[in-house]
């Protein structure tokens, strides 16, 4: 609350520096002009949301990686909500450019350590989708990415669901890879799998295992994303678990927050706690590695479910391991450009946005340590030189070095 007041208190200040009657009339404006604003129909977009935004210094699009890559006012979290509200209000045509800049976005939360509301553009920005969604108005590659995904349930097309390693028991441990862990990093899989075995842990799999259904929530079609939780339900379900541990920040974020939790009593983790736990019990052993690395922060993980520190320690319990810090990093970290679908919707751009990201980390190591499968992939992709590991890989490293 008082970060909250903090935030804006340079409206109060401004507000008490104007004279009486400018005073009233502000003060009246926006109280009561804007309902005239506000169109009387049902949608999913808040659009009282999308009228406030840019009452404000406007300082958020300094740290949108978005706005940032493509040097463009439009492009920026309040020209976006600009063109989002005459979209919906349906005061300019849905243009082809004005639609795709609806797709232009990480989900990063960056905006949201600036914004006095409190905005995050990019869950503005699922609201605005959604109603895409029911006016027809998608681009079609991104219908054809929604069958696909709800032909193969994966993003990757002919890509693996399974760890194989026919597991399909009941246990109290569930492990969930994901989807980019089983087809783009199946390292950082076989690395949580080995240390899991080690440690002693009952563990189980699925045996076949559906996207989480993120990327169908965040395009806006939220009809589709209801069917892969309802069967994603259901097989958690028959394992009987109590604990299910995710190596994808994004998958655990969809689990923990968009799941009927009433559905799901269970308790979830990022792979990085379930570690740092097994360390804490004794269980994993001396660990040792004589290497460098700068830790990138997922901003899933350290922004949206405020995971910073569990990696961190885990890291500082491998002897001899230095760990260097970027500037941006915990909840100031920068997004992989791979976020909010962006790999899908705008491929250049998010490329663009890994490479911004690689060149700031480079500043202190060459190699990163990281702990989200996505951003890790983008970063290999965005520089095939630099060394890029999972935080389960660099234990396994100190495990088998110790
Ligand atoms: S969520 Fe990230 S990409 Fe989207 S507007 Fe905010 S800072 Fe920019
Ligand atoms: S997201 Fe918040 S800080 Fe950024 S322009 Fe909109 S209102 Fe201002």
């Amino acid at each position: 609350m008082l970060e909250k007041i903090k935030k804006q208190f340079w409206m109060i200040d401004a507000l008490l520096k104007t004279d009486f009657t400018t005073k009233k009339q502000l003060v009246t404006n926006f109280l009561t002009a804007k309902k005239k604003y506000i169109p009387k129909e049902k949608r999913d977009a808040n659009i009282d949301s999308l009228l406030k935004c840019a009452l404000c210094p406007n300082m958020c699009r300094f740290d949108c990686p978005v706005s940032m890559a493509e040097k463009s006012e439009s492009s920026s979290p309040a020209g976006k909500m600009k063109i989002a509200y005459f979209l919906e209000t349906g005061k300019i045509q849905p243009s082809e450019s004005a639609i795709d800049l609806m797709y232009k976005d990480v989900n990063c939360d960056a905006c949201k350590q600036w914004c006095p509301f409190g905005f995050s553009i990019g869950e503005l920005l699922i609201g605005v989708r959604n109603d895409l969604v029911k006016k027809g108005l998608v681009p079609e590659r991104l219908v054809q990415f929604k069958e696909k995904l709800e032909e193969n349930h994966t993003i990757y097309e002919g890509g693996i669901k399974s760890l194989c390693l026919d597991k399909n028991k009941k246990s109290k441990v569930l492990y969930i890879a994901g989807c980019t862990t089983l087809n783009g990093r199946r390292e950082v899989a076989d690395s949580t799998v080995t240390i899991l075995e080690r440690a002693g842990i009952d563990y189980t799999t699925l045996s076949e295992e559906w996207c989480c259904g993120a990327p169908l929530y965040v395009l806006g079609f939220r009809d589709s994303f209801q069917k892969f939780v309802n069967h994603n339900l259901n097989a958690i379900k028959e394992t009987e678990c109590e604990t299910i541990i995710f190596s994808c920040p994004e998958c655990l974020y969809t689990f923990k927050e968009l799941y009927p939790q009433s559905r799901l009593k269970v308790e979830m983790q990022h792979t990085s706690q379930f570690f740092l736990k097994l360390i804490e019990e004794g269980k994993l052993g001396p660990m040792e590695l004589d290497e460098e690395y700068v830790f990138h922060d997922p901003c899933i993980l350290s922004r949206k479910l405020e995971i910073a520190e569990e990696p961190r320690e885990v890291l500082k319990n491998i002897s001899k391991l230095k760990l260097k810090e970027t500037y941006f990093n915990k909840k100031d970290t920068k997004c992989c450009g791979s976020g909010g679908m962006l790999g899908v919707t705008d491929q250049k751009l998010s490329s663009e946005i890994a490479k911004d990201r690689v060149l700031e980390l480079k500043e202190c190591s060459n190699s990163i340590v990281s702990a989200c499968p996505a951003c890790e992939k983008a970063f290999k992709e965005a520089d095939d030189k630099i060394k890029v590991l999972d935080i389960s890989e660099v234990i396994l490293k100190g495990i088998k070095n110790a």
